[in-house]
Parts: C-alpha cells; structure tokens; sequence
C-alpha cells in the first residue's frame, strides 16, 4: 500500500511531493479513485486491513490516511467527510459526567458542536485561555478527562504551550487533542510535542485549493486509532474515495503553497501597520505578538493567517465591500486569499461575552493568505481600507 515502496528516510518535502508513491503493480504514481462499494473475498476469514466494504476501508482513503499519520509523525488516520466530522468522532471517546478543557478563541463550528449538540449529551466543556497556563491549572477538575486545543487559534492567533498542557493531561489521566488546521504539519508536529489526537479540516490547508471539504483525525497509538475506527464505522462519516483523491492531490504541493503563502503574510503584516485605518495586527511571527517566543519554540513557521484590527468599527462593511483581488468568503487555507470578518459570520454560535473576552470585536478582519502577487495583494488592501 502507499508509502510501503517509499523509503522511510526520506525528507519531508520529498515526502510530500511523492505523494501516495508507486502504489500497486501497475505502478501508477497518483494512487486510483476505488469506487467500488464493496470488495470480493472467497473466504470466510477476515484479515484487518483488507477491503471489505468503503464505508469502513478503501484504498483511496486508505493511501490519504497513512500519507497524513506520516506527515504527523502518527501512528495512524482517519479521514472523514469534514473537519467537524472529525471532531465529532473525537468526542465519542467521552462520557457523560466528563468534562473537557477548550480553548477560550476557537473555530465558532467547533463551539456549536461542544456547547450546542454534545452538552445536552452530559458531556461539559470549560472555555479557558490555554495560552495561560496558569488558567490552564486552575480549571482541571477530577472529571477533566480531555483538552481540547486549538493552536494558533482563530481568529485571534493565540498560542498555547502544547508540551506543558500534554505534561498535565498526562497528571490527570486526560487525553490532549489538538486542531491543527491553521498551521498543517508542515509547521507544527503536535504528536512530537505530546499531543494523543490531532484533527484537521483537510479543508483548508492540507487539500488547499477551496474545492474539496474533508476531515483527518490523527491519532499517536494504535489503540486510539482502533477506539475511533469503531466510531467512524459505525456512525458513517468515513471520507469518499473521490475526496479522498482530491486531498492527497492538494498535499502533493503542501510545502510550496505554504511556503509561498507565508512569505505573502509576513510581507502583509509589515505593509497592514503602514495603513492609516488599521489600528493593530495580529500574527504570531510578529515580534510584538504576546505568544511569539512561544510559537518559536513548537512550530517550525508561522502559516499565512493574518487578522487585524481597524481603528473605526463602523467603516468595517465599507471596507468590507471594496475588496476585488482578495475574496470575501469564510474558509481559509486555499491558494486564494480570502477575508472575512468573523464576529459578523463563522464566530456568531459563541456568546458574546466570550468573543469580547478573547478580543472578537466588530472591528476584526480575518485574512487568509494565498499564493497570489503580492502587490496585486497590496494594492488590493490600500484601496478597501482607504
Ligand atoms: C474550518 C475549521 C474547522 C471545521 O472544519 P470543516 O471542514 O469546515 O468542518 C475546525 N477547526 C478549524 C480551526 C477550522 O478552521
């Protein structure tokens, strides 16, 4: 299967562009788009990593997984339909009466999936600043089972400290899941740094091109993988083999993509603070952001999220509206820059009083960077936020 021909020592760049690898006797370099349903045997006896049915295992899918369990330095994957398909499969690992810790600035989906679908479940989630881990300390409970951490976050790019708060999951006999989506593995290896699960939305930046919608769960052991495989196959949420094609054709170019769209941000968060109407930027590979000795020490880049904020929250949907390179759309992560303004859209299921908390003003753009000119990404930004 993938990655078996692929000598286990190489780099990762060459990882990434080897993709799937001479897969099967044809030596076909993209790994094929297994539609069939279902798998014929003629023997009764069942071997655990054959095909039987694709809603639990199909080559396709099957090739995404290892490729993303490599990149994460993981034992294994699951790949799902979508990023909060993954989350949704993580949290079956709970029971009611658990609790579980999550970052105070996360994903609104990810907050109306906790706090509006699995609350009424039994299952509590405590909103914390895991970028402090003193908040961190202070909020585990004796029925703390997990922690549940989006680093960098969104949209405020907060970072928490990953090896500190595994050190106390591990105290507390809790398991430490990370969402990875802003950052991929190319810049950020939660697993090494001591996390059990990570989940991505493939979505964003591991598919990359804003047309495929897909979930990863990575899991550090073997047995975890096995408790979430049951999930996956009986829920139904395993991911199609044609998305399954489109997500490992997206990783092939993971490290030139990324590596062009953070260069793009680093030259954008320097031209945003020459705007009169831009009163603060927000990215953590600014010598200025409270977490960026932290972000030093765990991620290996910044990624190519931007947010800032404007001096006069009223002018927010005039600007808004002038964009013409850069497209207002939710979503992030692809090869096109795209702008949003979260309170206004995908933060809303959060209360209030916790967006302010975090910083979430009317006043906040989020920007996602892509591989577009940089001046023509310029130019754009002088024009809307004149
Ligand atoms: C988009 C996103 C999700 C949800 O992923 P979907 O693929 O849209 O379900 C979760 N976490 C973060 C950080 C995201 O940006």
């Amino acid at each position: 299967m993938s990655n078996e021909n692929s000598p286990c020592t190489v780099r990762e760049n060459t990882l990434i562009a080897r993709g799937s690898g001479a897969f099967d006797e044809t030596g076909s370099i993209s790994v094929p788009i297994y539609r069939s349903a279902t798998y014929t045997h003629n023997t009764l006896e069942h071997r655990k990593d054959a095909f039987y049915y694709s809603r639990c295992n199909t080559p396709t899918r099957r090739a995404l997984e290892k490729q993303v369990a490599a990149l994460e330095h993981g034992k294994d994957a699951l790949a799902v339909t979508i990023g909060l398909a993954a989350m949704d499969i993580v949290i079956r690992l709970f029971e009611p009466g658990d609790r579980v810790i999550v970052s105070s600035d996360l994903y609104g989906g990810s907050y109306r999936l906790f706090s509006e679908v699995y609350k009424k479940y039994g299952i509590d989630f405590d909103y914390v600043d895991t970028w402090d881990i003193d908040s961190v300390k202070r909020a585990v409970t004796e029925k703390t089972k997990g922690f549940f951490v989006e680093t960098p976050s969104n949209p405020m790019l907060r970072i928490s400290d990953i090896r500190a708060i595994s050190k106390i999951a591990k105290e507390n006999n809790a398991l430490l899941i990370v969402d990875n989506t802003f950052l991929s593995p190319l810049f950020q290896k939660p697993i090494d740094l001591g996390a059990d699960i990570v989940i991505h939305s493939a979505t964003k930046f591991l598919a990359g091109h804003n047309d495929v919608l897909a979930g990863i769960i990575v899991t550090a052991t073997e047995e975890l993988r096995e408790k979430l495989y049951f999930y996956v196959m009986s829920v139904g949420n395993a991911l199609s083999p044609d998305d399954s094609w489109l997500t490992l054709r997206g990783i092939e170019t993971l490290s030139v993509r990324l590596e062009r769209q953070q260069k793009n941000a680093c030259s954008l968060v320097v031209f945003l603070k020459t705007i009169p109407s831009v009163k603060k930027v927000y990215y953590p590979g600014d010598k200025n952001h409270p977490d960026h000795e932290l972000a030093k020490t765990q991620q290996s880049g910044f990624g190519s999220m931007i947010s800032f904020e404007i001096k006069d929250a009223d002018k927010a949907s005039e600007y808004f509206e002038k964009f013409k390179i850069i497209y207002q759309a939710g979503s992030l992560g692809g090869v096109q820059s795209l702008i949003n303004i979260p309170n206004a859209s995908l933060q809303c299921p959060i209360p209030e009083e916790q967006r302010a908390h975090t910083g979430v003003s009317d006043a906040i753009f989020r920007l996602s960077v892509g591989i577009e000119d940089i001046d023509d990404l310029k130019e754009d930004l002088a024009q809307a936020l004149k």
